[in-house]
């Protein structure tokens, strides 16, 4: 049986030399950052049978683990530097662990993210990972920066991580072509990260964040924090290739309140949008133009004739469960 010092030494600690002048091995780790730069920091908790399934695969878990985290440093414009990893663990499954580590690790040499420490517990299946990140001031992407007249822009497409679930949940048939074209967008999010930083570079402020509960619900938090509203064109909404051969009424529900997509919903001054499709192609991420902020508060929804559409779009709450 491994002990907890073999299994951090066996599966976390790496030779290799990173951005950490110490990293795993003592009390703390120690970072370097770079002079007059603000550091970025954000935390997200993994639960077994909350956040992902009981027995789901390791190696898709170890990248999702870090790829949600990942996104939100992307959503502020940010550069990852490094990360902490606190695992509760049932026992050392060393298949489990190699695995695991192997998923998450690919996924941090993509974006140069280094370990720098963590803790280790046994208990009931959950992944906390922190992650560091840089951003020169005054360049952050905050949700507060959302101003009437600017563009809404999404990047990638949305809708296959929430057309999974539903295949999984049997909520709706979902044949086994269409479940294996949009699973990967459940299990393998990919965070945003080029894009977040080539937009942060611009000299312009935008309001951001990732979509990880759905746009609809997601959307709300910048339109609060910037105490504006939004003009939505449902049928602008790129869906995802598996959600795209779906009908109308649910492309529209999950493009618009699926959850799990990690795509980012960004704004922008409309005499940016040259700017804006420049920064996306340099990183490389599809980008699409999806309505407009208003002074008005509140979120109005029109289809691709600018008709009015109603419909019932919360996101998704952990304590209501709604
Ligand atoms: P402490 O007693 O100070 O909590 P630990 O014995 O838990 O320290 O951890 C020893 C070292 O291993 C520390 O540097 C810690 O950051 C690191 N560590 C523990 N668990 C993990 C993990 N899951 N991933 C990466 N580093 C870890
Ligand atoms: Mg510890």
């Amino acid at each position: 049986m491994l002990s907890e010092f073999d299994l951090i030494k066996q599966y976390f600690r790496r030779a290799r030399a990173g951005h950490a002048i110490l990293g795993i091995g003592d009390d703390c780790a120690l970072l370097a950052p770079t002079p007059g730069m603000h550091t970025a920091i954000s935390t997200d908790l993994l639960i077994e049978g909350r956040h992902f399934f009981a027995g789901a695969d390791a190696g898709m878990l170890g990248h999702k683990s870090l790829a949600v985290n990942l996104s939100d440093l992307a959503a502020m414009g940010a550069k990852p530097v490094g990360f902490t990893l606190a695992l509760s663990l049932p026992g050392a499954d060393p298949e489990w662990l190699e695995a695991f580590s192997n998923g998450m690790f690919a996924l941090a040499d993509l974006h140069d993210c280094e370990l720098i420490g963590g803790d280790t517990t046994r208990g009931p299946l959950a992944i906390c990972i922190t992650v560091f990140g840089e951003i020169a001031p005054g360049h952050a992407l905050r949700r507060a920066a959302a101003r009437a007249g600017h563009d809404i822009w999404i990047s990638g497409t949305l809708g296959d991580a929430r057309l999974a679930l539903a295949g999984y949940w049997k909520e709706i048939a979902l044949d086994a072509g269409a479940l294996a074209l949009a699973a990967p967008r459940m299990h393998l999010p990919t965070p945003r990260v080029e894009l977040g930083r080539a937009l942060a570079a611009l000299p312009i402020a935008h309001a951001a964040l990732d979509i990880s509960d759905g746009l609809a619900g997601d959307l709300r938090h910048i339109l609060d924090a910037s105490k504006v509203g939004a003009t939505l064109d449902i049928d602008a909404l790129p869906a995802g290739p598996a959600l795209a051969q779906q009908p109308l009424a649910l492309r529209r529900r999950f493009t618009l309140a699926g959850g799990d997509d990690y795509e980012l919903c960004f704004t922008a001054a409309a005499a940016d949008r040259a700017a804006v499709l420049a920064a996306a192609g340099s990183a490389g991420t599809p980008v699409t133009r999806v309505g407009t902020i208003d002074a008005q508060p509140g979120l109005r929804l029109v289809d691709a004739a600018g008709e009015p559409v109603e419909m019932d779009v919360q996101g998704w709450d952990h304590f209501t469960g709604e």
